[in-house]
């Protein structure tokens, strides 16, 4: 249907999808909104300059759209892995802000029965770590950057728009998250 450059575009694209209330709901590949758009499921908010062309019509490739019905979700809980972690913590140690040789960090060491929680778990630079053994950072007079919380999705919306565009920023940061 489409010409190659455009199929490879609308591939590497990505958009926010945003529920019928404006609460931003995911991110897909452009290729599926458009899917969702010839399927009359979304209105589309903000387009990307660039165009996909089929031999009967030229489309803009959406950048940020809307359900046109509400879809209810409630779990907004992000699993717990290391990963997820490192995004929250900003990809540096949570001591020292070092970028460099992360490992993740139980603040109340296991030993001490210390659990698996976001708020117990930090990401720390090995050498601060090492630094602090089997004790609590006062123990160790070693200080937080800030006091770990357990995060909601709008961290995973917070990378894409590093890569993406900056239209999505006033629909994921308006004070509604
Ligand atoms: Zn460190």
């Amino acid at each position: 249907m489409y010409k190659n450059n455009s199929v490879s575009k609308l591939n590497s694209n990505l958009t926010l999808v945003l529920n019928a209330s404006y609460v931003p709901l995911a991110v897909c590949s452009s290729k599926r909104a458009l899917c969702l758009y010839f399927l009359d499921k979304i209105d589309v908010l903000k387009n990307y300059n660039d165009y996909v062309h089929s031999p009967s019509m030229r489309v803009k490739i959406p950048s940020v759209v809307k359900l046109r019905r509400y879809v209810k979700h409630n779990n907004l809980d992000v699993v717990l892995n290391r990963k997820n972690l490192l995004i929250r913590d900003n990809f540096c140690c949570q001591y020292c802000f070092s970028k460099s040789h992360l490992t993740v960090d139980h603040i109340i060491p296991k030993e001490k029965s210390g659990p698996d929680t976001w708020e117990n778990l930090i990401v720390a630079c090995s050498p601060c770590n090492s630094k602090k053994g089997n004790r609590t950072p006062q123990e160790a007079r070693m200080k937080l950057m800030k006091q770990p919380r357990r995060p909601n999705r709008f961290i995973y919306f917070k990378q894409f728009v590093k890569q993406n565009n900056i239209d999505w920023e006033g629909y994921l940061f308006s004070g509604k998250n």
